[in-house]
């Protein structure tokens, strides 16, 4: 086998590996062995890039940068669809269609899948754009994005046409969303509302290798395109499946409004029990040549109509209002409800956000309240029955000083939140930022869990994270639940810690805004956090990205003094507060300022080690060339275009010589 052979048939492979995983459910092959497999084509094409493919399985990962997506207009109309509430509703339509059509009228029904459409063109069993609906008749070209969608298959199986159109719904699954939300509590970031407008945000984010990060699948429902030789609505469901696209089973073939009803009935009882969100069902006439008949109105096709579930909403009694502190300290009041059924989970609780929303509402405790599961899975109280509110009822007023410690509450400027400033004597936020600390994405501490860090605070054996180091074995034994092997294995967790990277131990402090990514730039960027801690708000907002909600956050943890002497502790136990000294040895700023594109094919050094010597050294890569880029290094087998763009921006081209002399 020549190269380019081993490179196609490690694509074959890998893409029926993904089908097998992402399609069908039934991994063959372990995820290691995968990203083995993965990474071994990977390096394939770095070497050999003149078999590039922009559709390999590689591609995935994402990488690409849009700064403007480009409007495309389609070349089929994507139509809305008419709406109904009711059996009367379904019924009229029926007669509607039987006045306008002959024969039996069929009916495929589907789920109406809660997301964002995408129409997706295929040429030759490639796909070569992804667009979004637009206003229906053009809309955004976000192909880059859409590659990084497993569930997406950028190469066709089977027998398929030409050239097609097909659509689909971008989700995102629920329990996908829910980690998402995780990740972004714990690293001190605002959760994300619901997944609909989570997955059609998606879409539009610029670095695709974000999206690619994300959860995200397509579900298909529709093909378009001129000499389909397909004639139903369910032979063309039945067909993409075969080309390899993610078409839901739960789409049914019925003979009579009847049988729509019954699963209309069926779904909007059992839906909590899909591993996704809908919003209702979707019905469509089977037969294409009747859907041809009846035609579109100026709207939506006259042969489909979506049948709407009610957002669920019940009523119930507001018992009490408590107050959560978190680990920043911030506030969040909590509805206590009479337990109540609703969108298949007993609701005991809803979120209240904060003081102006109950305000807004003018919520009372002892008020009957409407709570609704709208798209958001948090449930969320949306009004009061006022007609049943009780004559003596008083109006909310806003605690005013910390449930946990007392402390009188303050209220930044500009923010919604109320928050308890007793930085280390509140212990929900010393517990928390303990927790944290020892979290799997910080210092990933085995052997101890959140809820023995609250015991041993609780009973005074820690008050800091500092306080771990010095834990005994002794200590901890007599605590509730512990054997003498998990103190032991507590101990040594706590012990390995200290080999963490220093940029994580800078993420674990728990500085409010300092994400994993936020610290990864600033372990970066200081290198050591004496000289982090010494960094005036002024130097921080210098430093690409970081802004001044972050500069003054982190000014302001240095310049406590208790943050200071935990810092100290931290140092004198040997726990990793400066890049590694192998990490340093080759890194310089000696190309500070400055951009470099790198293209083409090298001799001593790969493309990825390239750009990584350029990092290290201070510099930035960029992937195209601009005014403002200061060096081509061109390796062989570069295209014409990049040279040219460089001679006409005054962009010097160096080699691969010129450059490691220059570092
Ligand atoms: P609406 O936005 O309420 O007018 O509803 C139309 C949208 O429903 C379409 O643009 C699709 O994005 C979406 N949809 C979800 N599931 C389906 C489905 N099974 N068939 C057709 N459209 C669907
Ligand atoms: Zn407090």
């Amino acid at each position: 086998m020549n190269t380019q052979q081993k490179i196609e048939a490690l694509r074959d492979e890998l893409r029926q590996h993904n089908y097998n995983y992402y399609i069908l459910d039934n991994p063959t092959i372990s995820d290691y062995e995968f990203d083995i497999k993965l990474k071994e084509l990977q390096a394939l094409e770095d070497a050999n890039p003149e078999f590039f493919d922009a559709n390999s399985p590689t591609q995935r990962v994402g990488g690409t940068i849009t700064k403007n997506f480009k409007t495309v207009v389609h070349d089929f109309r994507m139509y809305s669809l008419d709406n109904s509430y009711s059996k009367e509703d379904l019924e009229d339509w029926e007669k509607r269609i039987k006045k306008m059509v002959d024969g039996d009228v069929h009916y495929t029904c589907e789920l109406k899948y809660d997301g964002a459409s995408m129409n997706l063109t295929y040429e030759n069993g490639k796909l070569i754009r992804a667009v979004t609906r637009g206003d229906g008749v053009q809309g955004d070209e976000v192909t880059a994005n859409v590659k990084t969608i497993n569930t997406v298959p950028l190469r066709l199986k089977g027998d398929f046409p030409e050239r097609f159109d097909i659509r689909g719904e971008i989700i995102l699954p629920i329990e996908g969303f829910l980690k998402m939300n995780e990740e972004r509590i714990a690293n001190d970031e605002e959760p994300y509302r619901n997944p609909r407008n989570t997955a059609s945000g998606s879409l539009k984010l610029q670095n695709s290798s974000e999206v690619a990060k994300r959860p995200l699948e397509c579900l298909l429902y529709s093909i378009k395109g001129n000499n389909l030789n397909i004639s139903t609505q369910f032979e063309g469901l039945e067909k993409a499946r075969e080309w390899g696209f993610k078409v839901p089973k739960e789409a049914k073939l019925v003979n009579s409004i009847k049988e729509v009803l019954d699963y209309v009935a069926y779904w909007d009882e059992h839906r909590h029990n899909l591993p996704y969100e809908i919003d209702g069902v979707v019905i469509k006439v089977n037969s294409l040549y009747q859907q041809d008949e009846l035609g579109f109105t100026a709207k939506a096709p006259r042969w489909a109509m979506a049948y709407k579930f009610k957002a669920e909403q019940v009523s119930t009694r507001l018992n009490e209002i408590t107050y959560q502190v978190g680990r920043t300290g911030a506030i969040t009041p909590v509805a206590n409800l009479e337990p109540v059924q609703l969108a298949g989970t007993i609701v005991k609780r809803a979120s209240l956000h904060n003081a102006d929303q109950i305000e807004k509402l003018d919520i009372r405790v002892r008020d009957e309240v409407f709570v609704e599961k709208g798209g958001e899975i948090i449930p969320k109280i949306i009004s009061v029955d006022l007609s049943k509110r009780p004559e003596d009822s008083v109006i909310t007023q806003y605690i005013s000083h910390c449930p946990e410690c007392g402390t009188e509450l303050i209220r930044p400027e500009g923010e919604s939140k109320h928050y308890c400033p007793n930085y280390n004597g509140c212990p929900p936020q010393v517990v928390g930022r303990i927790q944290h600390y020892i979290s799997r994405k910080a210092m990933d501490i085995e052997g101890l869990g959140g809820e023995t860090v609250a015991l041993l605070v609780k009973e005074g054996l820690i008050s800091n994270y500092a306080d771990l180091y010095e834990l005994t074995k002794e200590q901890v034994i007599p605590l509730e639940r512990m054997a003498e092997k998990s103190a032991e294995n507590l101990v040594n967790g706590i012990e390995a810690s200290k080999q963490i990277p220093f940029e994580r131990v800078l993420f674990a402090l728990g500085i409010r805004y300092v994400g994993e990514t936020v610290a990864k730039k600033l372990a970066k960027h200081y290198k050591s956090i004496g000289a982090l801690s010494s960094a005036s708000a002024l130097d921080l907002v210098a430093v690409d990205e970081i802004g001044e909600r972050i500069a003054e956050s982190v000014v302001e943890f240095f310049s406590l003094e208790e943050n200071k002497i935990i810092v100290e502790r931290l140092k004198t136990f040997g726990v990793q507060l400066e890049i590694s000294a192998d990490k340093l040895l080759n890194q310089t700023e000696k190309l500070k300022g400055q951009t470099f594109v790198v293209s083409g094919v090298f001799e001593t050094i790969s493309r990825n080690e390239l750009k990584k010597r350029i990092e290290d050294n201070g510099g930035k890569v960029s992937s195209s060339i601009s005014s403002k880029t200061s060096y081509l290094v061109a390796g062989d087998k570069m295209g014409p275009s990049k040279r040219e763009k460089a001679e006409k921006n005054n962009v010097p081209i160096i080699s691969e010589q010129d450059f490691l002399l220059m570092v």
